[in-house]
C-alpha cells in the first residue's frame, strides 16, 4: 500500500482562513516595521499564554533553560560552517571557535549516551531518521516499522522518510493490551521476510520494547535494529528507560527538544566503526550543509545540564507520568496500560470515548488552558486520524517548572472540570492561571 499526496492547482495545505487573515494585517499595515511588530506581538502573546498561563502537557515539548535560550540568539547562528569538525575538512575559514563549539557538543553528546560516535548536525530527528534509511538500506529493501494507530510515527511510514527511500514497509505487530511488541507474531512474520531494518520508533510510547529478543531474531540473517528514540531520549540519557545501544540498536535517534529538554533538533548516536562512513556521507554531504552553529551550542549547553540534572529530572518525569495515570484512573477516565501501572515513560494515554472523542476533547481542554493532543489508540483505524479516541498527555513540562506527584492530583481534577464539564470553561481558565503563577520558574539547571 502506497499513500500518494493529491496535488492539484487548488490544493492549499494550510488553513486558507488563517492564511487571508494574515494577508489582511500585512495589507492594514502602513509599513514594513509595523508589520513586523505584528510578528513580535504574536510571538508575546504566545509567550505569555503558552508560556506563563497555561498547564502544558504535549508530550514532545520541554521548556528549554535560560542559557539554552540566549544561546540559541547568539552571534554564532550568523556563521556558516559546513563540512566535518578541524581545520582542513570545512568549506569556509574561520571556523576555529565552531569547531571547538562543534566538538564540545559531539563528545558530550557521547558522554550522555555513552556512544562511540555521535553527530550535532541534524535539523530535526525526522532527518536523522532519513540519514539511516540513506545510510543503511537501499531502494526496494524491506524493512519493518510500527503503524501509526500503535504508536509509530510518518517518519517510519510511507508519508514519510522510509517512504521516501522507497522501502517496503511491513508492520511490525504490536499488542494492543500490553502496548508493547507482539514477539511471537514478530519472529513469524520477521523470519519470513527478513528484513534489513526494523525500527522501533514511536511517539506514542509507554513500555519498553523486547529489544534483546529482536536483536537476536534479526541477526539470524544479517538484519539490524534502529531504535528511534524521538521521545525517549532524555529518559535514555537520564537511566530511566531501556538502553537502546546496549540491548542491540546499531543506532538511535532522537529528538533534542523532547524528553531531552534542549533546543528543536534531531541528533544520532552509534557504536558500529563498521556503519561510521555510511552514515556520516548521509549527514554530509547529503542531508545538512549549514547547520545553525547557535543551535549546536544550545545543544551542547542542554547536555552539560542534562550530566548534572539529567538523572533525577528524568526521574521524577515519569513519577510525575505514574502519577497523573494513577490520578485520572482513580477518577474514572479509562486509562492505557492501568494493569502496569500506566507508562514507563513522560506519556500517560487517556481513552476518551466516554466524554466524545480526541480531537473535541484536546480543543475544549485548550479553551480551558490545558494543553494535550488527540492521539490515534489501539482500535482507531489510520482513517480516525482527525477524529481519534485518544489523548496523548506529557508531563515533561509541569515537571522542569518544579512540580511533582501531589501537583499531578491538582492537574487531574482540573482535566476533570472540564472532561465532565464540572464547571464552566471560563472559571476553570482562571483557576489554571492562578495556579501556574507559582510554577514560572525553570528547575533542573544552573541559572
Ligand atoms: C517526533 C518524532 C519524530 C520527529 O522528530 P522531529 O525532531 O520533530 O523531526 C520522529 N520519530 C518519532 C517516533 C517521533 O515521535
Amino acid at each position: 500500500m502506497s499513500t500518494s499526496i493529491q496535488q492539484t492547482e487548488a490544493h492549499e495545505a494550510h488553513d486558507p482562513e488563517v492564511l487571508r487573515k494574515a494577508r489582511e494585517v500585512i495589507e492594514r499595515c502602513s509599513s514594513p516595521r509595523l508589520i513586523q511588530k505584528e510578528v513580535i506581538d504574536a510571538v508575546e502573546r504566545n509567550a505569555i499564554w503558552r508560556g506563563e498561563e497555561c498547564l502544558n502537557l504535549l508530550a514532545p515539548e520541554a521548556p528549554t533553560s535560560p542559557t539554552v535560550r540566549k544561546l540559541l540568539a547568539s552571534e554564532v547562528g550568523t556563521r556558516a560552517a559546513e563540512g566535518h569538525i578541524g581545520p582542513t575538512q570545512r568549506w569556509f575559514a574561520g571556523t576555529i571557535y565552531i569547531d571547538e563549539i562543534e566538538a564540545l557538543c559531539v563528545e558530550l553528546l557521547k558522554k550522555v549516551f555513552k556512544s562511540n560516535y555521535a553527530d550535532h548536525r541534524l535539523v530535526a530527528s525526522m532527518v536523522g531518521n532519513l540519514t539511516v534509511y540513506t545510510a543503511l538500506t537501499k531502494p526496494e529493501d524491506d524493512i519493518m516499522t510500527i503503524p501509526q494507530p500503535t504508536g509509530g510515527h510518518s517518519s517510519n511510514r510511507y508519508n514519510g522518510p522510509a517512504g521516501i527511500r522507497g522501502l517496503n514497509i511491513h508492520n511490525v505487530p504490536m499488542d494492543s493490551i500490553e502496548l508493547t511488541v507482539d514477539l511471537d507474531a514478530f519472529a513469524k512474520k520477521a523470519r519470513q521476510i527478513k528484513p534489513r531494518l526494523v525500527a522501533l520508533g514511536a511517539s506514542m510510547t509507554l513500555f519498553p520494547f523486547p529489544l534483546k529478543e529482536m536483536t537476536q531474531i534479526v541477526q539470524e540473517w544479517g538484519g539490524k535494529i534502529f531504535f528511534d528514540g524521538a521521545h525517549q531520549l532524555g529518559l535514555i540519557g537520564g537511566g530511566q528507560f531501556q538502553d537502546p545501544l546496549t540491548e542491540g540498536a546499531c543506532v538511535m535517534t532522537g529528538s533534542s527538544g523532547k524528553t531531552f529538554s534542549g533546543p528543536q533538533s534531531g541528533i544520532i548516536v552509534w557504536n558500529d566503526p563498521e556503519i561510521n562512513k555510511s552514515i556520516t556521507d548521509a549527514i554530509f554531504p547529503a542531508l545538512a550543509a549549514t547547520h545553525q552553529v547557535n543551535r549546536v551550542a544550545a545543544l551542547a549547553a542542554a547536555a552539560a545540564e542534562f550530566l548534572a540534572f539529567g538523572k533525577e529530572y528524568m526521574a521524577q518525569i515519569v513519577k510525575n507520568a505514574q502519577a497523573l495515570g494513577q490520578a485520572l484512573h482513580d477518577r474514572g477516565v479509562t486509562m492505557l496500560g492501568a494493569h502496569k501501572g500506566f507508562t514507563r515513560t513522560h506519556q500517560v494515554i487517556a481513552d476518551v470515548r466516554a466524554f466524545g472523542n480526541g480531537h473535541d476533547m484536546a480543543k475544549k481542554l485548550g479553551t480551558a488552558n490545558i494543553i494535550t493532543n488527540k492521539n490515534l489508540i489501539p482500535g482507531d483505524k489510520p482513517e480516525n486520524w482527525d477524529y481519534p479516541s485518544g489523548l496523548r498527555i506529557g508531563t515533561t513540562e509541569v515537571t522542569r517548572l518544579g512540580m511533582k506527584e501531589s501537583e499531578m492530583e491538582t492537574i487531574a481534577d482540573f482535566i476533570m472540570d472540564v472532561l465532565i464539564d464540572r464547571k464552566p470553561m471560563n472559571a476553570v481558565r482562571k483557576e489554571i492561571i492562578d495556579f501556574r503563577k507559582s510554577y514560572q520558574k525553570i528547575h533542573y539547571c544552573f541559572d
